[in-house]
């Protein structure tokens, strides 16, 4: 489920970096002339895309190509996973993957009841993940190997 918004509109659902812990993205989308949206890759540095009339499409080609070329070496930024109940509803697991800059959500993580699906879709992306678990959806768990500012390591459920 997307909430209707499509894959190109994703929404976060807390803020995953710290003040100053932002890390800076290699990642480059510049509006070249009006209406013309450009975007490079400084990973490698040999990947370009131009004629993009939205700022957003610009985004989607860029993540694309992340994704395809440089993902699974860079394991960069958070992935940040929230537990999701409404009444009278099942509840879920939704989350994304965040690169760092203000419009860097890279890949949003297929919905899923269970925590474990949730963490190792996590653990397949970045080494920094944070969690909001269904026994305690008020607050942020640290769930990767590199831990995060002030959130505790995440326990099993009591
Ligand atoms: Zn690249």
């Amino acid at each position: 489920m997307r909430n209707g918004a499509g894959a190109g509109n994703l929404a976060r659902v807390a803020e995953p970096f710290d003040a100053g812990e932002k890390p800076p993205s290699r990642l480059h989308v510049f509006e070249h002339r009006p209406g013309d949206w450009w975007a490079e890759c400084g990973i490698c540095e040999t990947w370009r895309t131009a004629s993009n009339p939205t700022q957003r499409r610009a985004w989607n080609e860029i993540h694309a190509h992340f994704r395809s070329d440089h993902a699974a070496r860079e394991r960069l930024g958070v992935v940040c996973i929230a537990w999701s109940e409404l009444d009278g509803a099942e509840g879920y697991y939704l989350g994304y993957w965040d690169g760092g800059s203000d419009l860097m959500v890279i890949e949003e993580m297929p919905n899923t009841p269970s925590i474990d699906v949730a963490l190792e879709w996590a653990r397949s992306r970045a080494d920094r993940i944070q969690v909001r678990p269904s026994w305690d959806p008020a607050h942020s768990y640290s769930a990767g190997s590199t831990p995060r500012p002030g959130m505790p390591p995440l326990t099993a459920r009591q």
